[in-house]
Order: structure tokens, then C-alpha cells, then sequence
């Protein structure tokens, strides 16, 4: 049984009209409001809920959550609201041709965490990977990057990591896709998944974690890749990867 099975097997009721045509679709794990055309958006919801799956692991328990698109006006792109232990509502606040690839898959990653973790996680890991979910962003994400830490305008990591409130610049969206990006260069999503819940829910120590997962004997040995990873050009291919995986 692979994982998309299992998720299907494990958590919901067959919808028979999962089958039938596409105007008929509905989600097992969404229930999209605001659009006209549901079914497209709830697949693509589907789509991107089995791609995290693939990449970071199946979550054990889900409740199904509605997605709601809002419209604009909002000062924000997109929320997601919890309350343990269910993820209340995403909000999308973009036109759903603008969200896809985007503010949509950024939420519904958050949301995909919450469950996924058994737990709130990182704020600044958090956005972070959601971040790295923006499939059509990524580019410019690393094009942002580049800018902002060759004006000089990035802060220590040691200053970000353990903030639990946003940051007026933007540094924990910017700084936080970056060192995602870097880790998952090194030593692939499913790695970084496991890196993630032992600082959640395991060892809860930064320092330790990333000894234990990536074996960097100081936070300024790991900063100092980081930053090397940012000069060189963001360049995945060109990161050297984790040889031997050990750890737990
Ligand atoms: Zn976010």
C-alpha cells in the first residue's frame, strides 16, 4: 500500500462521487468556499496535501478543515488558524489563478504541519518550510534572498530563530525559506521532516538537533554554511549533501 493509499485507507469514509466527473470532485481533507469552481480547487488542494505527503510523510490523524477565499484587502495573502487539535479554517485572500502555487500551497502547508508535528511548531521553521512549498515563488524567493543579504539587511540567525512573533521586515519569511532551503539541499525533505520533529517533539534543542541530524558541532559552524550556501548562489545541486544519516 503506498503512502497516498494509506492516507485514503487510514483517515476517510470513499466518496463515491470521487470518481465520477470532474465538476462532481470533493475533497477528503478540504472543503473549499468562496470559489465557483470547488472542484477544481479541491483537487488542487488533494494535489498539493499527496505532494507534501511524498515529501515529508503521512500525518496520522487529519480533521477536515475548510478553505475559504476571501478576496483581498485584508493586509495579508493567506491564514491559517489552529486550535488544538484540529486546524480551524485557512484563509486565502487571493483569487485562486494567483493563490495556486503560492499563498495556497504556503497555507495549506502550515496547516499539513499542524498535523503532521502533533503540535504548533517553530515559527521561524515554520514559515519557512511553508515558504519552500511556494512552488512558483522559489526563484524569486532566492532572487529576494540574494538581494536582501548582499544590502546587507539580514540579521544573526541566533535573533530569529526562537522569536514566536513576526518581525516587521520580513526576516523570518526570508531568512527562515532560505535555511529551509539550504537544509533540504543538504539532506533531502523527508530528513528535514525528522530533523523538524525531534526539535518539536523530541530533543527540543536547536543546538542539539542540528548536531544530531547535521552534524555541526556549533550554531556558527551551521550559520557559516548557510551563509557560504547564500554567496555561492543558492545553488542545491552544488551543496554538499549528508553522507552518513545517523543520529537517533
Ligand atoms: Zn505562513
Amino acid at each position: 500500500m503506498n503512502r497516498r493509499d494509506f492516507l485514503f485507507a487510514a483517515l476517510v469514509t470513499p466518496i463515491v462521487s470521487n470518481v465520477a466527473s470532474a465538476d462532481e470532485y470533493r475533497s477528503n481533507f478540504v472543503e473549499v468556499f468562496g470559489v465557483s469552481n470547488r472542484a477544481e480547487v479541491e483537487r488542487e488542494c488533494d494535489a498539493i496535501i499527496f505532494r507534501l505527503c511524498d515529501r515529508y510523510g503521512t500525518p496520522k490523524n487529519w480533521v477536515k478543515f475548510p478553505v475559504v477565499f476571501t478576496g483581498g484587502g485584508r493586509g495579508y495573502a493567506g491564514c491559517t488558524y489552529y486550535q488544538k487539535p484540529r486546524v480551524v479554517r485557512v484563509e486565502i485572500c487571493q483569487p485562486f489563478a494567483s493563490a495556486r502555487g503560492g499563498t495556497l500551497d504556503h497555507e495549506i502547508t502550515h496547516a499539513f504541519f499542524f498535523y503532521l508535528l502533533n503540535n504548533s511548531f517553530s515559527l521561524f521553521f515554520n514559515e519557512g518550510v511553508a515558504q519552500n512549498s511556494e512552488y512558483n515563488q522559489r526563484e524569486r524567493l532566492r532572487s529576494t534572498v540574494y538581494r536582501r543579504a548582499s544590502n546587507g539587511e539580514f540579521v544573526p540567525l541566533t535573533s530569529l530563530v526562537n522569536r514566536s512573533s513576526y518581525d516587521g521586515a520580513l526576516l523570518v519569511y526570508h531568512q527562515g525559506f532560505s535555511v529551509v532551503d539550504f537544509l533540504i539541499a543538504r539532506g533531502g525533505s523527508a530528513w528535514l521532516y525528522e530533523f523538524l520533529d525531534d526539535l518539536t517533539n523530541g530533543t527540543q534543542d536547536l543546538n542539539e538537533c542540528l548536531k544530531r541530524f547535521y552534524g555541526y558541532s556549533s550554531f556558527s559552524d551551521f550559520e557559516t554554511d548557510w551563509w557560504n550556501y547564500v554567496d555561492g548562489g543558492q545553488n542545491r545541486a552544488g551543496v554538499e549533501p549528508l553522507i552518513k544519516k545517523v543520529v537517533k
